[in-house]
């Protein structure tokens, strides 16, 4: 028998975005809801008139629906196994699934795979999972048992790493009607958790770690950054575990600075550095790699050092609209006491992943910064996350990640 589940009904003519296929319904555009609905559950959502237009998770806040189907449709084990099979193609494609070089990547990528509030990563053969809504957090035993019915990954671990991510909506969340989320393994033990990016080796704390434990978006890059670094001169700010350093070091740099405010993560990087050049050939010792614990802002103030190459990978500054503008204020400031270090003829590898930061924006910010240091700046390249983290076309909230490579002269 067909599933019936509870219903909200929107006022006239604001059917539009959803007929258009984007994902999100705000609260203003509803009309009526049925009183069975609590923060989670699976809604359907009819016009005014009473036609079918999607079936969605619920939630209390602006955005009241998250669709996860625009055709009638349960929302049951079968519906989870074809949405992550159907992600796995699409890496498939991208020559990610069965690499020698790469072992990390992003399976699955909310939105961007028709699964909001979802955020899967495969670290070897461990799974981590990322809930962001009360709806996918429900979802949980549906999403370990999908990912573990697909016997080419196999996997021998799925850790939920949700606690965080759930948190920062306890505001909205009832906590009887969904229950409390701790980080745990869902399956198997904490496995092998060295892998590989690009041939590159990193140790990954998944369970300590910031996200899932590691900027996977990041990848392609990361991997534009080896051919401008040989003989450079190279200073990673935000560095989180040395991603950026590890591959401007693989690439013959003659000297990396890596600076993160987090102690933690100065030590994965260096730990990294290690990982991937203490066993090589005595020619391959000068590696020089420094690392500084300290606040970007504070070590631009206090180091006079000129580099070659800046890489600026700030988290974001603008987490909602509002912010905008005082965000938009730090990232002038920043690009602006990066550009003064960098050499004549030298490069800067600047993003921001803040959604209410769009790319124009970004460029105005990054044009701003350049007049205020004085230096004449031409763009390079225009760089966006890596393709497992896909945008769905009719989501362009979904393209978070905005990045210039910058020739200063
Ligand atoms: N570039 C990294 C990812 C950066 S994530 C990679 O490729 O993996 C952002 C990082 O900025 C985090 O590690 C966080 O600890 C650090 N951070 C946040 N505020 C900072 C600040 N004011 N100064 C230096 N680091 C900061």
């Amino acid at each position: 028998m067909e599933k019936i589940y509870p219903k909200l009904i929107l006022k006239k003519g604001k059917e539009r975005s959803l007929q258009n296929f984007h994902p999100w319904l705000f609260s203003g555009a509803v009309e009526k809801q049925d009183k069975e609905l609590t923060e989670g559950c699976i809604a359907e959502i009819f016009s005014n008139d009473d036609r079918y237009l999607a079936t969605a998770h619920f939630h209390h806040g602006s955005i009241v629906a998250r669709v996860l189907s625009f055709e009638k449709c349960e929302i049951d084990q079968q519906f989870f196994n074809q949405k992550i099979t159907k992600a796995l193609e699409l890496r498939k494609h991208l020559y990610l699934t069965d690499s020698a070089e790469t072992t990390v990547y992003r399976l699955v990528n909310a939105e961007g795979d028709g699964l909001p509030g979802l955020i899967i990563d495969i670290y070897n053969r461990t799974a981590v999972i990322q809930t962001h809504t009360a709806g996918m957090f429900e979802a949980k035993d549906f999403i370990k048992n999908a990912l573990l019915d697909i016997s080419e990954l196999q996997l021998k671990a799925v850790y939920d790493k949700s606690s965080a991510s759930m948190e920062k909506h306890s505001g909205i969340v009832r906590k009887d009607s969904f229950g409390e989320s701790k980080d745990t393994y869902l399956f198997g033990e904490k496995e092998n958790n060295i892998v590989l990016e690009n041939g590159i080796k990193f140790s990954v704390d998944w369970e300590g770690g910031q996200k899932t434990g590691f900027f996977i978006d990041q990848r392609e890059n990361r991997k534009l950054l080896m051919q401008y670094s040989k003989n450079k001169k190279v200073l990673n700010t935000f560095a989180y575990s040395g991603g950026f350093s590890l591959y401007a070091l693989q690439a013959g740099a003659s000297l990396v600075h890596s600076v993160d405010s987090s102690k933690k993560a100065m030590e994965w990087a260096n730990q990294n550095v290690e990982l991937n050049f203490s066993a090589r050939s005595p020619s391959d010792r000068n590696v020089v790699h420094n690392y500084f614990a300290l606040d970007t802002f504070d070590f631009l103030k206090r180091e006079n050092e000129i580099y070659d190459i800046i890489i600026l990978d700030p988290p974001s500054f603008a987490k909602h609209l509002s912010a905008v503008d005082k965000a938009a204020i730090g990232y002038r400031n920043l690009n602006c006491e990066a550009i003064k270090r960098i050499n004549k003829n030298g490069i800067l590898f600047t993003f921001s992943c803040s959604q209410a930061i769009d790319k124009n924006l970004f460029r105005k910010i990054v044009f701003m910064a350049a007049a205020q240091a004085k230096r004449n700046v031409k763009v390079l390249h225009q760089l966006s996350q890596a393709p497992d983290h896909p945008v769905n076309i009719y989501h362009p909230e979904g393209e978070y990640l905005k990045g210039l490579v910058l020739f200063i002269e």
